[in-house]
């Protein structure tokens, strides 16, 4: 699928929505992504497993 304009909300900023939007964005490079953290960090288990 590409379509122009479209627009994906990802909501939480964990691993799985880190993935979730770069697939996203590899598959329809025109559509625009943003990723939703309700918390002041992005990825925190994913640094507390060590990276
Ligand atoms: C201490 C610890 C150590 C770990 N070590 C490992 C390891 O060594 N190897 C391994 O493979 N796995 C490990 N894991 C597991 C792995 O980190 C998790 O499985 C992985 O982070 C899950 O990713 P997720 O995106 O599903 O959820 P999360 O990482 O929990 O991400 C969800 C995100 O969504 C956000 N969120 C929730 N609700 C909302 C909302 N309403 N609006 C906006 N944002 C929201 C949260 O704040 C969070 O940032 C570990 C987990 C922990 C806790």
């Amino acid at each position: 699928m590409n379509i122009e304009n479209t627009q994906v909300a990802v909501i939480g900023g964990g691993a799985a929505g880190f993935l979730a939007a770069i697939s996203c964005k590899r598959h329809n490079p025109n559509a625009t992504v943003v990723i939703l953290e309700k918390s002041a960090k992005t990825l925190a288990k994913v640094k507390v497993s060590g990276g």
